[in-house]
């Protein structure tokens, strides 16, 4: 199969997935994921699967990715909050539909390696930051959307509280490793609207700084 039929046949997953936003889609044609997958995975960057990353992390599945960000509705003027930059491929897509996009890991060469690809593309308005992303972004807060691509039991407290009123959060949630639901949380003036979408898998959202 040569590069444009995979090309084509990553685009009828998308669809055949749920992905009908215009934008989001176009977003995803702008994003190279070859780029983002590393050595001997590279040449499977059009399966609609995800793929080893290094740092025993992951690249999610390209119709998870899509259908994560069809639900955060996000606006041009939007800034918005990804906890778990992984390969940098989600923040990448991100950077197409908002104004600003902050990114952080727990795992320092991740990050780094991630910067350089978008240093690269010219993505100029994503910053990208090593940090325990259960604490958010303090200093960047509040967020017009907010994204988790790692599993937690429920959404992290001070998450909800970086939302804006109006805001949105997308993330995966669940007890165990297998069993997980991704959630679409909604801030209101006096309360939050939780919105369960589909079972998905992600990776745990595991607390500290990592060693590497
Ligand atoms: N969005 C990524 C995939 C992320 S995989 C992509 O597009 O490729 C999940 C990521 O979450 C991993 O890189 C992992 O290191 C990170 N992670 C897990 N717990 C974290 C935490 N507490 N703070 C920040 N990042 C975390």
């Amino acid at each position: 199969m040569d590069r444009s039929e995979q090309k084509m046949r990553f685009f009828y997953a998308l669809r055949s997935k749920g992905v009908t936003d215009a934008r989001v889609l176009a977003a995803m044609e702008a994003v190279d994921r070859g780029l983002f997958v590393r050595g001997l995975f590279a040449e499977r960057a059009y399966e609609d699967t995800p793929l080893p990353i290094g740092c025993g992390q992951t690249i999610s599945q390209p119709s998870v990715v899509a259908l994560m960000t069809q639900a955060l509705e996000i606006s041009p003027r939007d800034k918005v909050l990804e906890v778990g930059t992984g390969s940098g491929y989600q923040a990448a897509i991100l950077s197409h539909l908002a104004r600003r996009v902050y990114t952080v890991d727990r795992h320092r060469r991740l990050v780094r390696e991630a910067e350089t690809i978008f240093q690269a593309l010219d993505l100029a308005n994503i910053t990208a930051i090593v940090a325990d992303g259960s604490f958010g972004l303090p200093d960047q807060a509040p967020f017009d959307r907010i994204i988790v691509t790692a599993a937690a039991e429920d959404p992290p407290g001070p998450l909800l509280a970086q939302l804006r009123i109006g805001g949105i959060m997308v993330l995966p949630v669940g007890q165990s490793d297998t069993v997980q639901s991704l959630i679409k949380v909604t801030r209101h003036a006096e309360s939050f609207d939780y919105e369960e979408l589909r079972p998905v898998r992600f990776v745990p959202l595991v607390e500290g700084l990592a060693q590497d």
